[in-house]
């Protein structure tokens, strides 16, 4: 039993960035007290494919893969124009590595194989990096969770489950402890690792509001526990905030409520038109870039595709069926024509645009493979589905809107140095309080490094805060 008079540190959340900075805590032979609001442990680390974008790791080399922290960096930095502070993305594009080599050895699987997506353990073309570093873990977050729950049980670290902290001890400028179920419990430091707020419609209104410009359409797949409490504790503490107005959007169907891997995917064969009936990206762009893509349009965006593409959608999804999409356009919300020429109108579209876009998509990459303004055959290649798709000839034809509507994860956090301790409004350390994952601001920028930015925040933050705040005492 933990001795509630001599902890060293207590941790706020036990997703990802939790469980890693009570793991880290307690090797560096700190006492450490874990508090999770919800019944079980993972949180959105739990839910998600467990990718890891990381450089310079076993696994790469593992493959021939040549990578440094350095051109990380380089590419973390140019792809978020250099609005994030150089010096804390240098220490966690350097850490992230060696914190996917600290999570091999507590026992994490990760094969020297090539992945074609989110679910294939090995490595995967995450983003748009010239060169591949997203991690699958085998069991995804699901497997990340079991490896550091098993590494915090056996470091002796007492995990307090269904038990949601309320607020900070904040005295004499210094956070000293936690109170919990109208309890105070002190420590030499505190790590708040509560996830973000992506439940919160008033705090995605205040914090994040372009998520909920997509209206009815909005969903969101995060943990229930992502209420946003670190927003409060920095009110409380006076901590400064970072990564205003961001996230990550997915984008999907209006008629998507759920994450692919129960929706469903879109047919292979099918165009991304915009309001002046063009094609405008690769539709299988990363989704680094396609939620920014799709904004950057004057406009509507909508999936064309035909009937065949429709009736050889996979059944046994939620979305994305051929009974589904005929449900929404009998429904009138999912637009049907008889002919191209017919769509574009019920587009409002251009009808000669639209007319000539599917006949270039139809003698190019639906005749031999290839697309050479977005060069889509390319992604089509990383995700193992090399070949070209059917043409989009048969009617009747479809077309769904398509925008970014699932929320992912939120980027606002308590400001963190390279150390994950928090800053506050005259950028000063506050003493005893450290931040990591989502609840940590600054890592997570304007556009999203490959599939896997948010685990390696979580997980290398969080082990990074985890030693920090073990030396703070
Ligand atoms: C479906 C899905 C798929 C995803 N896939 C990927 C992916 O493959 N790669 C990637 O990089 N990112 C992915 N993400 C995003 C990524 O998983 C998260 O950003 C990251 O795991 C967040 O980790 P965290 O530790 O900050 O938060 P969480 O893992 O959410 O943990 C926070 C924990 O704190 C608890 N908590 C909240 N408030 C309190 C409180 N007051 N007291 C005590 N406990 C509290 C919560 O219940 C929760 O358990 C995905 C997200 C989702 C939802």
């Amino acid at each position: 039993m933990t001795d509630l008079d001599a902890l060293d540190v207590i941790v706020v959340g036990g997703g990802g960035a939790g469980l890693a900075a009570a793991v880290s805590a307690a090797e560096q032979g700190a006492q450490v007290l874990l508090f999770e609001s919800e019944r079980e442990l993972g949180g959105s680390t739990q839910l998600s494919a467990g990718l890891f974008t990381a450089a310079g790791t076993s696994v790469q080399r593992g493959l021939g893969v040549e990578d440094t922290a350095e051109r990380y960096f380089q590419h973390y930095m140019d792809l978020n124009q250099w609005l994030l502070k150089p010096g804390l993305i240098r220490a966690f594009c350097t850490a992230a590595g060696p914190t996917l080599e600290w999570l091999l050895d507590l026992g994490l699987d990760v094969p020297a194989a090539i992945s074609p997506d989110a679910h294939t353990p090995g490595l995967c073309r995450a983003g748009v990096e010239d060169v591949w570093r997203g991690h699958v873990p085998r069991d995804q977050g699901y497997g990340l969770v079991q490896v550091l729950d098993r590494a915090r049980r056996e470091r002796g670290v007492q995990a307090v489950l269904d038990t949601r902290v309320e607020r900070l001890l904040f005295e004499d400028g210094r956070v000293t402890g936690v109170v919990a179920d109208g309890i105070e419990v002190r420590a030499g430091a505190v790590v708040v690792a509560s996830g973000g707020f992506a439940q919160d419609p008033g705090l995605l209104d205040r914090y994040y509001p372009a998520a909920r410009e997509a209206g009815d359409s909005l969903f969101v797949v995060a943990a229930p526990g992502s209420r946003g409490d670190h927003l409060a504790f920095a009110e409380q503490t006076g901590s400064s905030l970072a990564g205003h107005g961001w996230g990550l959007m997915l984008p999907t169907a209006y008629f998507q409520r759920h994450h692919h891997w129960q929706a469903g995917f879109p047919p292979k064969s099918r165009v991304y038109v915009n309001f002046a009936g063009r094609r405008f990206m690769d539709e299988d762009a990363s989704y680094a870039v396609s939620g920014g893509l799709i904004l950057a349009q004057d406009g509507p965006v909508w999936a064309v595709f035909d009937e065949k593409a429709r009736l050889a959608l996979p059944t046994g999804y939620t979305d994305w069926t051929p009974a589904r999409v005929a449900e929404e356009a009998r429904a009138g919300r999912t637009l049907r024509a008889g002919s191209l020429a017919g769509l574009a109108a019920a587009m409002d579209v251009p009808d000669d645009a639209l007319t000539a876009t599917v006949a270039r998509w139809n003698a190019q990459l639906a005749a031999d493979g290839t697309d050479p303004e977005f060069l889509r055959e390319e992604s089509l290649a990383a995700k193992g589905s090399p070949g070209a798709p059917d043409p989009i000839a048969t009617g009747p034809f479809y077309a769904a809107r398509v925008l970014p509507a699932e929320l992912v994860c939120t980027h606002t956090g308590l400001e963190i140095d390279h150390e994950a301790a928090v800053l506050d409004r005259t950028g000063a350390v506050i003493p005893g309080l450290f931040a990591a994952g989502e609840a940590g601001g600054g890592v997570l920028g304007m556009r999203y490094v490959g599939g896997g930015n948010a685990v390696a925040n979580a997980l290398t933050l969080g082990r990074v805060a985890g030693r920090t705040a073990a030396g703070a005492r």
